[in-house]
């Protein structure tokens, strides 16, 4: 059976293009750039926690990084450099070779160097750290919405939900609809592009891995402000429009995670700016909501302007 030093030199070695020095020592060395932030986030994948056992690793490897990467997109900053931790039950080579194929397609595909990391035995966990930069100044933080803001969210949420509730047996997805929300839930494409694209027209950011509720009450909270969502404006999933149990459709709509869309907000002076970031991206940027003076809170609010009261908010680890 191959060594641990085996395995890091086959599968997970690879030069490094921006690095001054990538996996092999005691530590990778890089050089960041003149007046640039770097911005640094880590996310942490377990097995029968964040993934079901038997999940394809090379999914599992796209996505293991796409997570981390969605950080970096919300923060405004662009991706340079990962470092992956993980902990493996045995030495399956023809399982990591998969995972690191999935791994470094994501990280070719966002130029991002794999610059060191921590290989054990152990139950599966994957943990990844991602390294990013962001001029000074431009970077998209959770504490800077101001009453007055446009709330935009881009592409549609819910369709990663459902194709969890498919798989729990809650719902029955077949066809076009299942194919779309398992690649939403398995394949999740970070928002890295418009994330970059943002800067200096979006105020905060938040991507949605908690649900969009949730995700939008961190900037409420950061920021102190209000927040009020048209209901009628959420650009939904298109399996959901055929998702006859209302509960389970809105709990998808507000309170699903893992879209990894991004949510900001925007003075309304860059509307026209921002629509053109979406018509060049090829990318659906829609206006959902206002920031609001007052204590921090979400409401979500039905076609009359009355709020709408949910069952489910968004996911806690620790919650009930
Ligand atoms: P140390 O004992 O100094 O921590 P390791 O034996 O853990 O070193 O790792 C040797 C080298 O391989 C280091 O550069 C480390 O960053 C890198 N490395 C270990 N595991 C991984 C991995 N899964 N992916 C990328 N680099 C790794
Ligand atoms: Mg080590």
């Amino acid at each position: 059976m191959a060594s641990e030093f085996e395995l890091i030199r086959r599968y997970f070695t690879r030069p490094a293009a921006n690095a001054v020095l990538g996996v092999g020592d005691d530590c990778a060395l890089w050089s960041p750039d003149p007046g640039m932030l770097q911005a640094v986030s880590t996310d942490m994948l377990i097995e029968g926690r964040h993934f079901l056992a038997g999940t394809d690793p090379e999914k599992l490897g796209r996505k293991s990084l796409a997570v981390n990467l969605s950080d970096l997109a919300a923060m405004g900053a662009d991706p340079r450099y990962a470092l992956l931790a993980i902990a493996l039950p045995a030495a399956d080579e023809q399982w990591i070779a998969s995972f690191a194929r999935g791994f470094f397609a994501q990280a070719a595909r966002h130029g991002v160097d794999l610059i060191g990391g921590d290989t054990t035995r152990g139950s599966l966990v994957i943990s990844i750290t991602v390294i990013g930069e962001v001029p000074q100044a431009h970077a998209l933080r959770r504490d800077a919405a101001l009453a007055g803001d446009q709330v935009w969210l881009s592409g549609a949420t819910g369709g990663a939900a459902l194709a969890l509730a498919h798989q729990q047996g809650r719902t029955r997805l077949a066809g076009d609809d299942l194919i779309a929300c398992l690649a939403r839930l398995d394949d999740p494409e970070p928002r890295v592009e418009l994330g970059g694209r943002l800067r200096g027209f979006a105020r905060a950011a938040i991507d949605i891995s908690d649900g969009l509720l949730a995700d939008l009450g961190h900037i409420a909270e950061s920021s102190a402000v209000g927040i009020d969502i048209a209901a009628d404006r959420l650009p939904v999933a298109s399996a959901l429009h055929a998702c006859a149990d209302a509960d389970l459709r809105w709990e998808c709509i507000a309170a699903g995670g893992d879209d990894y869309e991004l949510a900001f907000t925007a003075p309304p002076a860059r509307q026209a700016a921002i629509e053109q970031i979406g018509v060049e991206l090829g990318l659906a940027l829609t206006p959902i909501g206002t920031v609001v003076p007052g204590a921090p809170r979400v409401t979500l609010r039905d076609a009359g302007g009355q709020p709408m009261k949910l069952a489910r908010s968004g996911f806690d680890h620790f919650g009930a």
